[in-house]
């Protein structure tokens, strides 16, 4: 799709000399796209989705300039990272400039308990660079080696070491955002305090980021566990040991991924120690805490059948790369008609709706649970795997679960109002009039602009 004329991008060129630009169609093609695939839904509605040119900024004083010539020309704009969304949250509906903040990558200062890093920095390199002193990011997706700090904090929700620290939207996990708006003359703002909550998930519309201010977390020695539950239980027993763990309040985890059986059958580098038929959890525990972890896991009858320390888990893959959607990934890689919901589950600690979906949807619908801190308990989010026939049948199975009382955040929409929010935060869009009048950044996502625009 080339939406800016020729004679628009060649005024664009001169206003960016000495930008780096990529216009080579095959690269254009690829950094326009994301995980979109994951969703047989988006997958028929974005694939053919390009923007028309990819500009690569070296600093702040480049993006300025790279928005002052986009608001001049009234260009689109679509913020990238590392194109690891799911949502095709920044695939370029209506083509023009695709802003790569993958050179903004630098540590900024770091010291004990709080960072600030350029938003184009790798959770990985962040975390490299912190724990030299001990601490680390509090919590992270399961694409940390490859996603930015900027792409997770404008599209992610949350993943490693929620289960502890709560969700990027909690206060007190963003502590400020430095934001350059799409206008003539651009300007440069610290966002500080609730401030945050007006970019933050707003998936690129609502200003570019530059900086990111985030608190750390004491960097624990990892062990990775995973425990395997008898086949004849089913998933239960291994769900209520994940809520036993997340309850215990003495034991120091990060990790709690749940999958009923056949899941780990995708697991294909684990596949030597996961028993047939049994249900696993997938586990990160302080060194400090497996002893007492040992314990938990005896009293629910479950077999510990891979056991790696720190160091060890090191080395190789780490676990955390079969949890979230890494989860879809490693299924979807053996057999790409399946996909996925996003869902969350009211706390219940007898988990009586989890057992209900587990049951009403057998082997249509397969169990994947992360345990996540929500409101200050341990909560089981789901990112279930869906045997997919039809757009029809998939819509029935997420109205299902919520009319059951499931909280469905829909991954199969590129419309932010019909993911996870359901409404727009008005604080948002009253910051997108301030910062981006003529809605050049990330066309055709939200609708509530959009009716707004044609109102
Ligand atoms: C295998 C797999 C596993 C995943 N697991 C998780 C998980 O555990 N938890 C989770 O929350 N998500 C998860 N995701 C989704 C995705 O990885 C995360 O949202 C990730 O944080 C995105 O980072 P990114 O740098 O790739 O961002 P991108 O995909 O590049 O961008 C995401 C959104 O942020 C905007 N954006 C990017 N940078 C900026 C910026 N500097 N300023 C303004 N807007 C910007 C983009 O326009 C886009 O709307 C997963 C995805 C995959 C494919």
């Amino acid at each position: 799709m080339i939406a800016a004329a020729p004679d628009k991008l060649q005024a664009l060129r001169s206003h960016l000399e000495g930008i780096e630009i990529i216009t080579d169609p095959a690269q254009v093609a690829k950094l326009s796209l994301d995980f979109y695939h994951y969703s047989p839904v988006l997958s028929r509605q974005l694939s053919d989705k390009r923007g028309d040119v990819v500009v690569r900024p070296a600093d702040e004083a480049e993006v300025i300039r790279v928005a002052a010539a986009c608001a001049k020309l009234r260009i689109p704009v679509t913020v990238r990272g590392a194109g690891t969304g799911n949502y095709g949250q920044c695939i370029p509906l209506a083509g023009g400039v695709i802003l790569d903040m993958g050179k903004l990558n630098q540590v900024i200062w770091a010291k004990p308990g709080l960072a600030r890093v350029q938003a184009g920095a790798k959770l990985m390199a962040i975390d490299k660079h912190t724990r030299e002193m001990g601490w680390e990011i509090r919590m992270a997706p399961s694409t940390y080696r490859t996603a930015t700090i900027g792409g997770f904090i404008a599209g992610g929700s949350g993943g490693i070491g929620s289960v502890t620290y709560g969700q990027l939207r909690d206060r007190g996990n963003i502590l400020g955002l430095r934001v350059v708006t799409l206008e003539e003359e651009p300007r440069v703002l610290e966002l500080r305090g609730d401030e945050v909550f007006k970019v933050s998930h707003a998936w690129g519309l609502n200003g570019i980021i530059t900086e990111v201010e985030i608190p750390l977390a004491p960097a624990y020695p990892w062990a990775e566990l995973v425990v395997a539950f008898p086949p004849a239980g089913g998933f239960m027993p291994c769900a209520h040991f994940g809520q036993a763990l997340g309850d215990a309040d003495g034991i120091i985890k990060k990790m709690i991924s749940l999958h009923a059986w056949p899941i780990p059958s995708y697991f294909a580098p684990l596949r030597g120690y996961l028993p047939e038929g049994s249900a696993v959890a997938l586990l990160m525990a302080a060194e400090c805490s497996v002893e007492p972890l040992l314990e938990l896991i005896r009293e629910h009858g479950g077999q510990v059948v891979y056991h790696k320390t720190a160091q060890e888990a090191a080395k190789g893959i780490s676990l955390g790369e079969f949890s979230w959607n890494h989860t879809t990934l490693h299924c979807r890689s053996v057999d790409p008609s399946l996909t996925y919901l996003q869902s969350a589950f009211p706390a219940d600690r007898e988990l009586k709706l989890v057992q209900h979906m587990y049951e009403y949807f057998g082997d249509e619908v397969l169990m994947h649970l992360e345990f996540i801190r929500i409101n200050g308990q341990a909560t089981p989010v789901g990112l279930q795997i869906v045997r997919f026939t039809t757009e029809e049948r998939l819509n029935e199975i997420m109205r299902y679960h919520e009319a059951q009382g499931v909280f469905i955040a829909n991954p199969h929409t590129f419309i932010i109002e019909d993911g996870g929010r359901k409404v727009m935060d008005p604080r948002q869009i009253r910051f997108k009039e301030e910062v981006d009048p003529y809605g050049l950044l990330n066309p055709g996502k939200m609708r509530t602009w959009q009716e707004r625009a044609s109102a």
